[in-house]
């Protein structure tokens, strides 16, 4: 049962050939077993997650099913990145600075995911603040990609990716700043989708950089992310960036995908940029083959150019900063966050608080916002780096106006070696190549596995325009019912 996919998983409790407390009990049981190698989890959550289930069987027994209440979660074990506040559940964001952090209320999506049904198991490991491209950043020690546990997951919500690669849970939730769900989706063999800026709340969702920052599903299969999305998904007063915009049926939507020749007409561009120096060629191979079979199922590809894709790295290692250096300025051991022991003095509290409760990344990051904020620097970097958005966000215009989809790669190599790249912050960085410029620019992104190369996953990655995630959905969903490296299972996980 524990390899069935989320869609799988719903039919089964639906049809109740299985409990919502079996199911529980196994992914704990799996957890239990397998994750002192994998280090997946912050926090599991036995207790509350059995009691929920109970809860939810007795809704499924009186509702006599969950499909027929369109309730296709409820009763679903998942888990939450530790970046969302949970009720009275430890919400670290992989620091130490809020190691001792109870969050008294819910996050929107841990909220709506928890209205729609799902068992909540645990919380899952992340780089600290959700800052990396490796999991390697997190106070909690780093985490191992299921593939193989010598390299890493991806990041920042590479704890969800390992947890669902390694059939701990058959989705869990991420974050995306970056790529942060793309890339270890990418390393992991799963598919993940980040929406459109604004399409999920944000609301209480501990923030990194908040122009950038979105929440999205992590799970195997695209139909999968759409069951998520449609929960996750929707206007939040508490957020004002969130959009009031009905939410899309977006599984519904899918229903096209299995038609032969679903994907008629869409026309594909190829960004002559993404295949350029920085990409491995196993990689540029495997996804010039999935684009063939998208062709076959009756896409058109064309060339495209997005001219300023070089500048994407450079604007958005500006702008993420400076956005986190102000955000993180809260947790100064008094209002926020880890207080030092006996200061001497207010500035001594200050000084040692945020020493000792952030980690190496988080420091740099803030120091080089700081930078880029400071007065008579603001308008050289920070003010700078949002023109070039600007322009990369108009290139995505451009190319939309001749394509309905971007393809491309989701990451420039697959999973590298653990403490490969530590001693590199600049190669750190490279990683999101192909994934940071949809969050510059806000368009919705899905990564999905289209091939292993040396026994590791590959992600192919599409970009939409705003809030045409049903388009991505259906795209990848077509590939998927002809494909099956989405059900490819990590050897020691079957
Ligand atoms: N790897 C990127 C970074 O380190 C993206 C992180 C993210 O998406 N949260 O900032």
């Amino acid at each position: 049962m524990h390899d069935k996919n989320l869609r799988e998983v719903a039919e089964h409790l639906d049809s109740r050939s299985i409990s919502s407390e079996e199911l529980t009990r196994l992914f704990l049981q799996r957890i239990d077993t397998h994750d002192a190698a994998l280090n997946s989890m912050i926090t599991v959550c036995a207790e509350s997650a059995i009691q929920q289930a109970q809860v939810a069987d007795k809704a499924i027994a009186e509702a006599g099913g969950t499909l027929s209440v369109n309730k296709p979660l409820l009763g679903v074990p998942i888990v939450h990145k530790d970046i969302f506040c949970t009720k009275g559940v430890k919400t670290s964001c992989g620091s130490r600075m809020l190691d001792n952090f109870v969050s008294p209320y819910d996050a929107t999506v841990v909220e709506k995911l928890a209205d729609a049904g799902t068992v909540m198991l645990g919380k899952a490991n992340m780089d600290e603040f959700a800052m990396g491209s490796s999991n390697e950043n997190s106070y909690f020690g780093a985490v191992g990609n299921p593939w193989d546990q010598n390299r890493v997951p991806g990041g920042s919500s590479g704890g969800s990716a390992a947890a669902v690669a390694a059939r701990f849970c058959p989705a869990a939730t991420g974050t995306d700043t970056g790529g942060s769900i793309r890339q270890p989706a990418a390393f992991c063999g799963l598919t993940g989708i980040k929406p459109t800026y604004g399409r999920i709340s944000r609301y209480g969702m501990i923030a990194f950089a908040s122009s950038l920052d979105q929440a999205g599903p992590m799970a195997r299969s695209a139909e999968d992310c759409a069951i998520m999305l449609e929960s996750m998904a929707g206007f939040d007063p508490r957020d004002s960036t969130s959009v009031d915009r009905p939410v899309e049926n977006y599984r519904q939507q899918l229903v096209d995908a299995e038609q032969p020749n679903a994907l008629q007409g869409l026309r594909i561009g190829l960004p002559e940029e993404y295949f350029a120096e920085g990409l491995d060629p196993a990689i540029a191979t495997a996804v010039e083959s999935a684009v063939k079979e998208l062709e076959a199922l009756g896409a058109v590809v064309k060339s495209v150019s997005l001219p300023n894709q070089h500048l994407c790295v450079p604007a958005y290692y500006v702008v993420a900063p400076a956005e986190c250096s102000s955000n993180l300025s809260r947790f100064d051991g008094v209002r926020f966050g880890h207080r030092c022991e006996s200061p001497v003095d207010l500035e001594d509290l200050y000084k040692r608080s945020r020493g000792e409760g952030f980690g190496r990344e988080v420091k740099r990051r803030i120091l080089i916002g700081t930078y880029a904020l400071s007065a008579g620097y603001y308008d050289a970097y920070y003010l700078k780096a949002q023109k070039v958005r600007q322009l990369i966000s108009d290139d995505f215009q451009q190319a939309f106006s001749e394509v309905d989809v971007i393809a491309g790669p989701a990451t420039p190599t697959t999973a590298f070696e653990k403490n490969s790249k530590t001693d590199d912050p600049v190669s750190m960085y490279l990683n999101d190549l192909y994934t940071i410029s949809a969050n510059l620019a806000g368009l919705p992104s899905i990564s999905l596995p289209c091939a292993l190369a040396d026994g590791l996953p590959v992600g192919l990655q599409l970009t939409a325009n705003y809030f045409d995630e049903s388009r991505l959905l259906k795209t990848a969903h077509s590939f998927q019912l002809q494909t099956d490296w989405h059900t490819q299972c990590p050897p020691d996980y079957v």
